[in-house]
């Protein structure tokens, strides 16, 4: 098999700075509530937790903050959720999608404001995602998705569809404002590609190293709370042990709290300890995802797109998406693709490959169709991991069983924004349980 030339490493990891922000645990301690993984979703709810009480927080992190996904990923904040709302409608009143689609999209402003707040400058940008569509039936599903979020109020996102693709889809009048004819070109030139696509449409992105700004969020927090917050990097929790107490077990020593939340997205979960069995045990299903970097001396506006999907073998997973922005080392662009995924029921290897010749894959796409110059020479390979909950929502909020425990985890394939929103939401309930 051809094997691809290429750096093992994530570019997000190599904007950031290795220096430990904290100490391993090494004696017993106590604090109010304690946060399992120090990734964005760890962070954040650790940030809206310090911001909206006189709590104490402590946040156990098993390596180093930043670089689990939150380092590893492909960059685009997205207001989205990978599941359609006729999809969603099977299991719940539309009026509760539109809520959680309107409460994701919040996110954009909520990583604007914590930026702002914690003088992160540099790591932010605002753009657009543009999403390509390939086939008559995406349109159609895509028109029918448009429909149900109109009528439900969640955001909806203009379409434009080419000249010869509309009259073989059914738009409704209601859609007439949101619908625009274009040309096959015109479509190539806003996705920056040279395949052909039959309809595209874009919504808001906030791009960001999510690793490093979790970093920047837990440098804050010591700064500004100093007693208050007390962050445990090189320290895996073993297991949690629910009762009067909640109590924290990593490397033969104990932190006892009132709550855990647990923020460990798709890593293997600490043994539970309780009377009742909790709702995460066996839900999350555990994936790994890859993704290809390049850099190039072409400094071009920020963007963001998705392609749906891959020519081929319709078995394989879908869609590519591709982020570009400043690499912040240089300025240059960097570009970033991702795909394919695959499960994983053993402990992730970064080194490895999955599946074989994954990373010629992605690269092959990048090369086939995307416009722009990259520099060829510096290709850089990475993955990492995912966690997905049996019904692709989520996991937020406390534990219907298991009194202390709470989550804010799974990231279902787009996280980084849902993860902010989720440390919000879980600050707010955990805050307003305790004043009860
Ligand atoms: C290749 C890839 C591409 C992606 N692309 C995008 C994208 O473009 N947009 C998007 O929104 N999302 C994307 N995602 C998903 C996104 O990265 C995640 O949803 C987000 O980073 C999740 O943040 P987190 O804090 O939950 O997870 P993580 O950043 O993984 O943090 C979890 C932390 O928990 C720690 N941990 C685990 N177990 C323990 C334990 N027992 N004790 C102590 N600590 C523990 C880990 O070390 C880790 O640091 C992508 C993910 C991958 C892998």
């Amino acid at each position: 098999m051809y094997i691809m030339p290429c750096e093992i490493i994530s570019p997000w990891i190599k904007e950031m700075d290795d220096r430990p922000i904290g100490e391993p645990l090494a004696t017993e301690e106590r604090t109010d509530i304690i946060i399992v993984g120090g990734g964005i979703a760890g962070t954040s709810t650790a940030y809206y937790l310090l911001q909206e009480s006189d709590l104490h927080v402590t946040l156990m992190e098993r390596a180093k903050v930043g670089y689990g996904a939150s380092g590893r990923n492909g960059g685009q904040g997205i207001a989205s959720v990978e599941r359609s709302f006729r999809d969603l409608l099977l299991s719940r009143p539309g009026a509760d999608i539109a809520s959680m689609l309107n409460e994701i999209s919040s996110g954009h402003q909520m990583v604007e404001e914590i930026c702002t707040n914690i003088g992160y400058h540099d790591g932010l940008f605002k753009a657009a995602i543009w999403t390509g569509l390939s086939s008559v039936l995406e349109v159609q599903k895509q028109l029918e998705e448009m429909q149900l979020r109109l009528m439900y109020g969640a955001p909806v996102h203009p379409l434009m569809v080419d000249e010869d693709t509309v009259p073989k889809v059914d738009i409704d009048p209601v859609l007439a404002d949101m619908v625009s004819t274009t040309t096959s070109s015109r479509l190539q030139e806003a996705l920056c590609t040279r395949e052909r696509y039959i309809a595209a449409y874009s919504a808001p992105a906030s791009l960001a190293n999510s690793g490093r700004l979790s970093r920047a969020i837990a440098r804050h927090l010591l700064d500004r709370c100093p007693g208050r917050f007390v962050l445990h990097e090189e320290s895996p929790v073993s297991g949690i042990s629910f009762g009067d107490e909640v109590k924290v077990r990593s490397m033969g020593k104990e932190v006892s709290a009132d709550a855990a939340v647990l923020c460990t997205n798709g890593y293997p979960l600490p043994e539970l300890e309780s009377s009742s069995v909790p709702k995460i045990s066996n839900s999350l299903r555990r994936y790994v995802a890859s993704m290809v970097a390049h850099t190039s001396e072409e400094r071009t506006a920020p963007g963001a797109y998705t392609y749906f999907h891959e020519e081929g073998d319709p078995e394989e997973e879908p869609y590519f998406y591709l982020t570009r922005r400043p690499f912040l080392l240089n300025g240059d662009d960097l570009v970033t693709v991702g795909g394919p995924q695959q499960t994983i029921s053993k402990e992730l290897d970064h080194g490895a490959e999955y599946p074989p010749g994954i990373y010629a894959r992605i690269d092959g796409f990048l090369a086939r169709s995307y416009t722009r110059a990259f520099r060829e020479e510096d290709r850089m390979c990475w993955n990492g991991p995912m966690g997905y909950t049996q019904d692709g929502i989520r996991l937020v909020g406390r534990d219907p069983q298991v009194p202390g425990l709470w989550y804010n985890t799974a990231c279902n394939g787009i996280g980084f924004l849902p993860s902010i929103v989720g440390g919000w939401k879980v600050a707010a309930e955990l805050v307003g349980a305790r004043s009860r």
